[in-house]
């Protein structure tokens, strides 16, 4: 094998996996630098929201995905690694990478959780990145174990651990790897809801995000509708385009996932209790795929669509929150009180992407994502043998991001084969 034969796929969400799968199922090998302690990026965060029938959300596809990813022969996967240089051109890129400790070996690591369960901080000092996370082993936080911080005072996890998977010694690793070409699907960064701070994110535990309730329904809380209104009828609205859509934050994209995503969750959250009282408050629903209108259509019966956005959101009197807001269609200021409220959080460009787009040497466009140079081809930058796929080059939901990593994998296995592609 020759670095003609090898790929380099820098970043591990759905993305990345999708091009790493297409690339070595064609008998390409493939390194996936995932910057975090496992693969699976966001998806990995969501759930499922079929009621009694599918909804066409994408989850359960994005991690089946993710889980053959994990063991295909083809596939090498760096976790807590990052690309520091590149030298060399296609197809002779050098690129020098650093793994940063986990103080856990992955492949020793059976998973137990004991060393979780013993250990006097966990989730802070010890954790893993999700339930059957990819690799399947937990990690180390260096800022906040004992052991490194109070001086070898704490070493319960490795007499707890049946494994002998711990090694407080391990040191950063730096690597050269060889390949022919790169991808680039290093993915989004959620929307920070607390920059708006008229929504009351981070201080009304009432109002939280379209992640935060993906994240509490994938955990099973299903009380958190229950909780949010003792003995009556809840109350919940969704608040579409936080973070999207909004020149004066130099957001004025669409993140193209909310609206969804909000409509499936609403409706998940009504096939879980009927007497629920629902609100989606919207600028404008993006209706672009059939199965969606159809949800939409079928949502109306039981919820309440309102062309308006708030202007503040307080905490009541008795339980919950007021929100004021504008209500385009009658024209007026109106008043309600919620049990719960969730933001509909967009799709931004990670703070990060300059950085790397400078080691790469390619362009990123006036929003902060990854620059294609291609009207007809969105997979190719600004520079040969590199090319992006999924969210860093733009919104898009899991599906879409499925099929533009598969894009950005036969745009590769053409230039590898030497069939030519048009970048550079
Ligand atoms: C709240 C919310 C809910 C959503 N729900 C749905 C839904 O129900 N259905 C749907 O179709 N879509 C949904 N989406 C959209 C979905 O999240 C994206 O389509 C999808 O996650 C994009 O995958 P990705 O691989 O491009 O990016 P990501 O999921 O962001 O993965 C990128 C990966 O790259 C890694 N990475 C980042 N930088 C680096 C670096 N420098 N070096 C190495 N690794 C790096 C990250 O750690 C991450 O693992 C939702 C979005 C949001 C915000
Ligand atoms: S050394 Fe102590 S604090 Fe650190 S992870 Fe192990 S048990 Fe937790
Ligand atoms: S105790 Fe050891 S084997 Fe069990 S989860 Fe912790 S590190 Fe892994």
């Amino acid at each position: 094998m020759n670095d003609q034969d090898q790929a380099i796929v820098i970043g591990g969400g759905i993305t990345g996996v999708t091009s790493a799968l297409a690339l070595a199922d064609n008998g390409y090998k493939v390194s996936i630098i995932e910057k975090s302690a496992g693969i699976g990026g966001h998806a990995m965060q969501f759930c499922c929201k079929a009621t009694d029938q599918c909804n066409s959300c994408g989850v359960c596809l994005a991690k089946d995905k993710i889980m053959k990813a994990a063991s295909h022969p083809g596939i090498h996967i760096l976790t807590n690694t990052e690309v520091i240089g590149v030298e060399g051109e296609e197809p002779h890129f050098q690129v020098e990478v650093l793994k940063t400790p986990r103080f856990i070996d992955e492949y020793k690591c059976i998973a137990c959780s004991l060393c979780y369960q013993n250990c006097p901080k966990p989730g802070e000092a010890i954790d893993r990145p999700y339930l059957y996370s990819v690799p399947n082993a937990f990690y180390i936080n260096k800022e906040h174990c004992l052991y490194f911080q109070k001086g070898e005072e704490c070493t319960i996890c490795e007499e707890n651990c049946p494994a002998g998977a711990i090694f407080f010694d391990q040191q950063e690793e730096r690597h050269i790897l060889k390949a022919s070409a790169i991808i680039v699907a290093t993915g989004f960064e959620v929307y920070d809801a607390r920059k708006k701070g008229y929504l009351g994110y981070g201080r009304f535990p009432e109002v939280i995000s379209g992640l935060d309730l993906e994240q509490r329904l994938l955990m099973g809380e299903d009380t958190i509708i229950s909780k949010s209104s003792p003995g009556g009828k809840p109350r919940v609205a969704f608040i579409q385009c936080v973070g999207s859509r909004d020149p004066h934050i130099s957001h004025d994209y669409c993140s193209r996932v909310c609206c969804k995503y909000a409509a499936r969750m609403a409706a998940k959250l009504k096939s879980k209790c009927d007497e629920i009282d629902l609100t989606i408050f919207y600028i404008d629903l993006q209706k672009t795929e059939r199965d969606f209108l159809a949800l939409v259509e079928s949502l109306k019966e039981n919820i309440r669509l309102v062309k308006g956005l708030p202007v503040k959101i307080e905490k009541a009197e008795d339980s919950g929150v007021t929100m004021r807001y504008e209500n385009i269609d009658r024209g007026c200021m109106e008043r309600e009180s919620f049990d719960l409220v969730v933001l509909s959080v967009g799709i931004s460009p990670s703070v990060e992407n300059q950085s790397l787009a400078g080691l790469l040497g390619i362009n990123i466009d006036a929003n902060g994502f990854f620059a294609s140079v291609d009207l007809m081809d969105s997979t190719i930058s600004s520079r040969r043998g590199i090319f992006l796929a999924g969210t860093c080059q733009g919104p898009k939901n899991l599906i879409e991001s499925i099929s533009h990593g598969q894009e950005a994998a036969l745009r590769t296995l053409a230039l590898m084969k030497g069939l030519g592609v048009n970048n550079g």
